[in-house]
C-alpha cells in the first residue's frame, strides 16, 4: 500500500505559526478554532500571494514549528512498517529544505518525499490513500473515486465523509485504518 503522508495541518502546526507571525506583524491575535475556511486568508483581507508569503516566512522558521501531535515519529515509523509511505507536500520550492530540516528535526519516518508545484494538483499524483487535511483535496479524490484519511481541522469540519473518505482526529487512528487495511 502506497500512503501519501501530508506536512502542513497534519505533521507540522503551519496555522499556529502563520497566526502567530500575523499576530507580530498586525498586533490582531486570531485563534486558530476560528479558521474554519480554507481559504481563511481572505478574511484577514490578505491576498493568496500574501497568504504564500506569511507560509514562507513561517517556514524559515521551521525550528519554532511545533508539531501537531506528541509522537509523530512513533507513529510514523509504525506507518512505514505497514506501507510505503512518502511524504507528499505542496508548497513553495523555497520551503522544501526547511521542511526537511523539520521532518529530520522531529524524527519523522518515510519512504519517500514528493514535491506537488503550487501550480499543480494533489490529485494528479495517484496513490492507495491520501492522508491530508485539505478540504478541497477532499472533493477532488471523492470525485475520483479515491481513498483518503482526512485529518480533522476546523477548516475541514463541514466535509461530510463517507466509506473512501474517512475522518481521522490522529496518526494513531491512521495507523490503525492502515493496519486493518493491510493485516
Ligand atoms: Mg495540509
Amino acid at each position: 500500500m502506497r500512503v501519501a503522508l501530508d506536512v502542513d495541518g497534519v505533521l507540522a502546526d503551519l496555522a499556529e505559526m502563520v497566526l502567530r507571525i500575523y499576530h507580530e506583524d498586525t498586533g490582531v491575535r486570531v485563534d486558530k478554532s476560528l479558521v474554519t475556511e480554507w481559504e481563511f486568508w481572505t478574511r484577514l483581507g490578505l491576498s493568496r500571494r500574501d497568504f504564500i508569503s506569511l507560509m514562507v516566512r513561517a517556514w524559515n522558521r521551521w525550528e519554532e514549528m511545533r508539531p501537531l501531535e506528541e509522537d509523530i515519529a512513533e507513529d510514523t515509523e509504525e506507518l512505514c512498517q505497514l506501507a510505503t509511505v512518502e511524504i507528499f507536500t505542496q508548497r513553495p520550492a523555497d520551503t522544501i529544505e526547511p521542511v526537511k530540516k523539520w521532518l529530520r528535526r522531529n524524527g519523522v519516518k518515510y519512504h519517500g518525499f514528493k514535491w506537488v508545484p503550487l501550480k499543480s494538483s494533489k490529485s494528479y499524483f495517484l496513490y492507495d490513500v491520501y492522508i491530508d487535511d485539505s478540504p478541497r483535496l477532499a472533493e477532488q479524490l471523492r470525485r475520483l473515486g479515491r481513498r483518503m484519511m482526512l485529518y480533522s481541522q476546523p477548516w475541514n469540519a463541514s466535509v461530510t465523509c463517507s466509506d473512501r473518505i474517512v475522518r481521522v482526529n490522529s496518526l494513531d487512528e491512521c495507523v490503525e485504518l492502515v493496519r486493518s487495511e493491510v493485516l
